[in-house]
């Protein structure tokens, strides 16, 4: 054990029970008062996509700004891209592929993702309508689902050939049970890994342009910095001997848990001076293209063996988005938690700001799935947190309980509410302001 995993205390339900709620009340420098888009419906309670590796228990989060309007960043950007001359972009996108394109047929483009319908949409374009040479690179997920390793050589088989990063299991199960302690984000180093792996892969391989499907900004990171180069600050970081993993400083996850570099290798960004170096070029499709993810996934069942998860995704209404991770389920439960939105929450307000469904029904899908209990995988994704006392002695010495059971976990997650979205009632936990 060391300091930087609290000892487990009892919770004080004080805060959690009274009617007027004090700015001291309010965790991770949210806004005290929750809105409602009133376009979209997301909340005013929703980070901005972040550089996490400087995220630690002590960030002030960034959230989604809303005008005087009542409207949310991300609709903004949606009225925006009704005035976009998208015959132009796609000169542009030409444009920009010619320059990369290769005489020889040897790789020119790098596509990172899982299989999922917006890499295979972006990759399956790239080759048979842009005559690009593609190669698709994967950070592994945590624990599969069945669905997604079969999508995501269904992707593979329209012809493609991959490089699948996995991390060490071991830390990265480690490493995914830190960041439950310390900043109750399980999901966490995966995004790291995932997000890092594509620059300093195409670095190896010397392929300078990284083509991603969407941009931050479709999801409400200010606008303004919608261009079509990505900004370097989410794949890179000024000063590596300065960056955290799972909320905890580099120096101590060496010096007080004792990782190596080759363990923390998997989770670490390039330098601004590495990625500046290298020339790389990360852009986003949705720059150049009326980004429609419901219509990525026609296309991708449209042309491969592609099927959408046989069963409703928890926590939400869909069967394909997102579908290939079982820790997703545990991901948007956590979020829910933290800021009162859970995954139907954040697929109505997309599917809201496309057109799909209308506000109303958005309305009654969060209210019916939003924030669901992740029984589906509950066992496994426990099991995954967990370490065995005497096998696992090199990780389970720095926790207090190194088996995660249900009440444990249920325990942990109840420190992560903020009492201005959350109030003990005797039916238990309740949002203070319901849609
Ligand atoms: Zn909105």
């Amino acid at each position: 054990m060391n300091d930087i995993i609290p000892k487990k205390k009892i919770l004080e339900f004080g805060p959690y029970l009274k009617h007027n709620i004090e700015p001291s009340d309010v965790k991770y420098g949210l806004p005290k008062k929750i809105q409602y888009c009133k376009n979209c419906l997301i909340s005013n309670q929703k980070p901005d996509m972040c550089a996490e590796h400087e995220h630690n228990i002590k960030t002030i989060k960034e959230t989604i700004a809303f005008n005087k309007e009542g409207l949310c960043e991300a609709c903004k950007l949606a009225k925006k891209k009704k005035d976009i001359d998208w015959d132009f972009r796609k000169k542009e996108l030409k444009k920009l592929l010619d320059k990369y394109r290769s005489n020889n047929g040897s790789y020119d483009v790098l596509v990172p993702g899982s299989g999922g319908k917006d890499s295979f949409y972006v990759a399956h374009k790239l080759k048979y309508e842009y005559g690009m040479h593609p190669l698709t690179c994967t950070f592994a997920p945590h624990l599969y689902t069945t669905w997604g390793q079969h999508n995501f050589y269904a992707w593979l088989n329209e012809g493609f050939s991959n490089y699948l990063f996995t991390s060490n299991p071991l830390i990265n199960r480690f490493i995914t049970r830190l960041s439950f302690e310390t900043i109750l984000h399980p999901f966490q180093p995966w995004i790291n890994g995932q997000k890092n792996f594509p620059t300093k892969f195409a670095r190896t391989m010397n392929i300078p342009l990284v083509i991603y499907g969407e941009n931050p900004a479709e999801y409400g990171n200010p606008s303004d910095d919608y261009y079509d180069d990505m900004l370097m600050e989410w794949f890179a970081c000024k000063n590596k001997e300065d960056i955290n993993i799972s909320g905890i400083h580099i120096k101590d996850l060496r010096e007080k848990f004792g990782l190596n570099e080759s363990e923390l290798e998997a989770y670490m960004p390039l330098s601004y001076d590495e990625f500046k170096e290298s020339k790389l070029k990360c852009v986003a499709w949705s720059y150049f293209e009326n980004w429609h993810p419901q219509s990525n996934y026609y296309y991708t069942v449209k042309n491969s063996n592609h099927k959408p998860s046989p069963e409703r995704t928890l926590g939400t209404y869909s069967r394909y988005a997102s579908i290939d991770d079982q820790l997703d389920d545990l991901h948007f439960y956590t979020t829910k938690i933290k800021f009162g939105i859970g995954r139907a929450h954040h697929d109505v307000a997309q599917e809201i700001r496309s057109g799909d469904i209308s506000k109303e029904e958005g309305e009654s899908l969060i209210n019916k799935y939003d924030g669901e209990y992740p029984t589906r995988f509950l066992e496994n994704l426990l099991n995954y947190l967990s370490f065995d006392i005497r096998q696992e002695k090199r990780f389970s010495k720095f926790f207090e309980q190194p088996k995660v059971d249900i009440k444990y976990f249920d325990d942990h997650c109840d420190f992560f509410r903020s009492p201005h979205i959350w109030k003990k009632t005797n039916e238990g936990w309740k949002l203070r302001n319901k849609i």
